[in-house]
């Protein structure tokens, strides 16, 4: 029997504010322990939060970014729970007048296919400090560290239209697009400042939803697909062995490709939700929407129509080149210094991501800059070196970290002139003749040999349409 799958996401983000979301306590990641919790991260009595205007202002622009309806009142809630590391004993959230609601986001996948994920409610809450597990004087002990406790996220919920681990991939890879670009959050799935808990169920095509399951501590990407993999697998063979699903909430284990049983299904009621009464009802104005819908950055997606439209790029070339913002920036700036968008789109895609991909660092380290980069594509352009020279360029750009041109003037990369290369042309053809015989008695193919010739008394560094250019016009006149 086939199974259908059916995931939501929960997402926490990050916000990358200076102080926290109800006080003004600096945030900073690394900073030593406890030295960033003043009187309201600690919970000291008569202490009162105050909601810090930039949190706001964030949460609005991720709203309109995922296309959601921003509501015009909006309140905090309690939730309450045993939190050692909220001192408060509660975690100031949205409950039922959530900001943000009915959203929805595009996603492109690399064979054009597009799917649609709504986007079931966006709200602000705290984060909670962090605990620390160890031993001490040979014993087990438990550390808390309250710097992270009251720092702005925002919790993402989609509805369930996820309908394979990769749809969820490719969805988070979107996502993370959409929150740098904005500039709100690091959006870093390994640092925490991105988290995703997924809700993975499976059905009969076509039935009603499954029951659910919650997998949380996934973090990074392939934790995610590995995780809802494994989660999807396991469902289908407790169904098929005449097993129930429990709605419960498992932990993701990395190192095992397992998920744990952390708790069974726990309710909205457990959580005691109350109207926060120190923080105030508010209204969002729609004049407060408008101006910041007037200085919202470009997002990815309108940068790959711009792409499309500017630089007529093939579809896919531009949502690889758009998704992230600084590769995007890369391409951009190579552009600017190749005046070729065509070329530079295909060495960025084929040759400059495969690399980074492969040493798994940040474009912005690349040692092959956009202005090197550009550099070599505008010396190919110029017929200042070849295609092949080109990618030898290149290599020795990124391995050495020089400019093209120390590159060029350290490995004898000469460019090679037609008066030059006529010569070569006819050195060549005195020293073949039985090929150029069979050239004139019309067997084109041999024709191939001579510019490997060429080719090779050149090391390469011939244009190979001058060089065709140059043996029919030498062929024409031997005809005549
Ligand atoms: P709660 O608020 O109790 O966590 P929600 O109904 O708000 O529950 O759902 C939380 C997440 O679970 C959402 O992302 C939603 O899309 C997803 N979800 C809900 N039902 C299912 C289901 N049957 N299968 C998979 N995911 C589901
Ligand atoms: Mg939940």
């Amino acid at each position: 029997m086939n199974y259908e799958a059916v995931i939501g996401l929960e997402i926490h983000c990050q916000l990358k504010t200076k102080t926290k979301i109800f006080c003004s306590d600096p945030y900073e990641f690394g900073a030593p322990a406890n030295t960033l919790a003043g009187p309201v991260t600690l919970g000291l009595p008569g202490c009162l939060p105050v909601l810090n205007e930039k949190v706001l202002e964030m949460a609005i622009m991720a709203g309109l970014a995922l296309n959601c309806n921003i509501a015009r009142i909006t309140k905090f809630d309690r939730k309450h729970y045993f939190y050692p590391d909220l001192p408060k004993g509660y975690q100031i959230s949205q409950y039922d007048r959530p900001y943000a609601t009915n959203g929805y986001v595009e996603v492109k996948k690399p064979d054009n296919q597009t799917i649609k994920v709504r986007i079931h409610r966006i709200h602000m809450e705290e984060d909670a400090g962090k605990l620390l597990h160890s031993s001490y004087g040979g014993e087990t002990v438990s550390f808390v560290d309250l710097n992270r406790a009251g720092v702005p996220l925002l919790e993402i919920v989609t509805e369930p239209d996820l309908r394979s681990s990769e749809d969820a991939w490719y969805f988070l890879q979107t996502l993370r697009g959409i929150i740098r670009a904005l500039g709100i959050s690091e959006a870093n799935m390994e640092e925490g400042s991105l988290r995703c808990d997924a809700n993975v169920s499976v059905r009969k095509p076509g039935g009603p939803l499954g029951t659910r399951v919650e997998i949380k501590n996934l973090n990074s990407f392939k934790a995610v697909r590995n995780a809802i993999d494994y989660e999807i697998e396991r469902q289908i063979s407790v169904l098929e062995s005449g097993g129930t699903i429990i709605q419960s909430t498992v932990l993701w284990d990395a190192d095992r490709k397992e998920t744990r049983l952390m708790r069974t299904k726990e309710d909205a009621e457990d959580y005691r939700y109350f109207p926060e009464p120190d923080l105030p009802v508010f209204e969002i104005s729609p004049e407060l929407v408008e101006s910041i819908k007037n200085k919202m950055p470009e997002l990815p997606d309108q940068k790959r129509d711009r792409y499309i439209k500017e630089y007529h790029l093939p579809e896919y070339d531009a949502t690889v080149l758009s998704r992230e913002m600084e590769i995007a920036h890369y391409f951009e700036e190579t552009v600017k210094y190749s005046g070729d968008p065509k070329k530079s789109s295909n060495w960025v895609k084929d040759e400059v991501l495969g690399i980074i991909n492969k040493r798994d660092i940040s474009i912005t380290q690349f040692e092959c800059t956009p202005k090197r980069l550009g550099t070599i594509i505008k010396l190919l352009n110029e017929g200042k070196i070849t295609q092949r020279i080109a990618k030898q360029v290149f290599e020795h750009v990124y391995e050495e970290n020089l400019d093209p041109e120390e590159v060029i003037e350290k490995y004898g990369y000469k460019p090679v002139d037609s008066s030059n290369l006529k010569e070569i042309v006819d050195k060549i053809f005195e020293k073949f003749p039985e090929q150029v015989q069979q050239i004139l008695n019309g067997k084109d193919k041999v024709k191939g040999f001579l510019v490997g010739q060429i080719m090779k008394e050149t090391r390469g560094q011939a244009p190979p349409q001058e060089v065709n250019k140059l043996i029919d016009e030498k062929i024409q006149s031997l005809k005549k």
